[in-house]
């Protein structure tokens, strides 16, 4: 069969289907890149907003009118919450809801008995994320939440807190080192509720990880700024795990945090940088703040702008406050007009670019590993790659040699007019 796959949303969808791309491939089915040659497509729906489940309703219609011949397969957050209405989409011929996403591929082959061809699976690479262009493997560690926060649909989409065993983790992310991927990213609803049913924790993991894969970098996903162990500053000593830390604050202003129901208030979130920023002195935190959150005041604005200036965000990731069916903070009294809601999110991202100037200013004359991810299209001489600290650079070189999916020691001399790092190889290889 051949098989096309498609996630919307974030990076745990991405994670499953990377997932479900292997398991297709180990029956022998090939993957395609676009649904119109493909037999079968699935698709990992979002439904973290409304505007999220339109984009999904609108490719399933799109796949479908592309292919109509094609068996549609839909999971992920959006036929979670409405498992109903999906079946009436045209040419939509299964639902795998979350909780039944680890056995997806067996469902599906059992529904429409797919013919098994391993031996087939051996002979083609395609699947392999490197073929795909991909550089940065998405490893989902943990799905679900237990908390309730206010805005959030996910918790109610995902169910509640369940955690992968860390031998399972470990042999998928040796298959990905074997296959020549260097960099992996952990990844969960809540990761830092990782073995929170079983008595361990994130830090046990990550322990458990770089005790027995040799993997050369290992990210952490978006971690919510509480339940961090004891201990958890102290594992980023090894230079394989990156100094980088998405820690969605989601307002500065402790009022507001109350009305979204967040486990953690400005004070603790300062603590929590301070004492990361001591332990290392390259970390860079990037967060999400929601913009025009029922009832926000101008006093409540103002409050979270001065803390944002004071944590010194590397990157801002900013959501205009829409309301979520489903949600308690949907039915909170006093919305914020659009064009305050405007006005501040403009004002928060002219903030947002001038932090992120300074810590990459911060980072000129210095030197890091970089793992290089392609070559600039139609430049041929700039190969893009991330820091160990999450920051892009542009690496000039004019080598003939493929740089690809290599770390090297880049040396930063600029910032580029798109706002990434200016860098190039100090060794005569590639020199400037
Ligand atoms: S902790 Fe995160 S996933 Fe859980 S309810 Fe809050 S925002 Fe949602």
């Amino acid at each position: 069969m051949k098989v096309h796959l498609r996630a919307l949303g974030c990076r745990l969808n991405e994670a499953e289907l990377e997932t479900w791309t292997r398991e297709f491939a180990a029956q022998g089915h090939s993957l395609c890149r676009t649904g119109e040659g493909a037999d079968l497509v699935v698709v990992n729906t979002c439904a973290v907003t409304d505007e999220a489940v339109r984009k999904s309703r609108q490719l399933l219609r799109r796949i479908h009118r592309a292919n109509p011949s094609a068996r549609l397969v839909v999971s992920g957050c959006y036929v979670s919450l409405d498992p109903a209405t999906p079946t009436t989409l045209p040419g939509v011929d299964l639902v795998v809801a979350n909780q039944d996403k680890a056995r997806l591929v067996e469902i599906v082959s059992e529904r429409f008995d797919l013919p098994l061809m391993p031996s087939i699976a051996i002979e083609s690479d395609a699947h392999l994320l490197l073929a795909r262009g991909r550089q940065r493997a998405f490893i989902k560690v943990q799905d679900g939440c237990r908390y309730q926060c206010t805005f959030c649909i996910v918790t109610q989409a995902r169910g509640p807190e369940r955690s992968r065993p860390p031998g399972e983790i470990v042999a998928e992310i040796n298959a990905y080192h074997r296959e020549g991927i260097q960099e992996v990213v952990l990844t969960g609803v809540h990761l830092g509720g990782y073995g929170s049913e079983s008595g361990s924790d994130i830090s046990d993991l990550i322990r458990s990880v770089l005790k027995e894969t040799a993997i050369p970098r290992i990210r952490l996903g978006s971690l919510e700024p509480w339940d961090l162990p004891d201990g958890f500053w102290s594992l980023f000593e090894t230079p394989r795990l990156m100094p980088h830390l998405h820690l969605p604050l989601q307002s500065g202003s402790d009022s507001l945090l109350r009305r979204m129901a967040r486990r953690c208030k400005s004070d603790e979130y300062r603590r929590l940088l301070q004492t990361g920023r001591s332990a290392l002195p390259d970390l860079n935190v990037s967060t999400d703040i929601i913009v025009g959150f029922p009832g926000e005041t101008d006093d409540e604005w103002c409050q979270t702008m001065e803390f944002v200036e004071e944590c010194g965000f590397g990157q801002i990731h900013i959501f205009s406050f829409s309301p979520r069916a489903g949600t308690k903070a949907a039915g909170l009294p006093n919305p914020v007009p659009e064009p305050v809601k405007r006005e501040r999110a403009r004002a928060l991202a002219d903030l947002a670019q001038r932090l992120r100037g300074e810590t990459l200013n911060r980072h000129i004359g210095q030197q890091f590993p970089v793992l290089i991810e392609g070559r600039l299209v139609g430049e041929g001489k700039h190969w893009p790659g991330y820091t160990p600290n999450f920051l892009r650079v542009e690496l000039a070189s004019a080598t003939s040699e493929d740089l690809c999916n290599r770390i090297l020691e880049v040396e930063i001399h600029g910032i580029n007019e798109n706002g990434t790092l200016a860098g190039f190889l100090p060794s005569p290889a590639g020199g400037r």
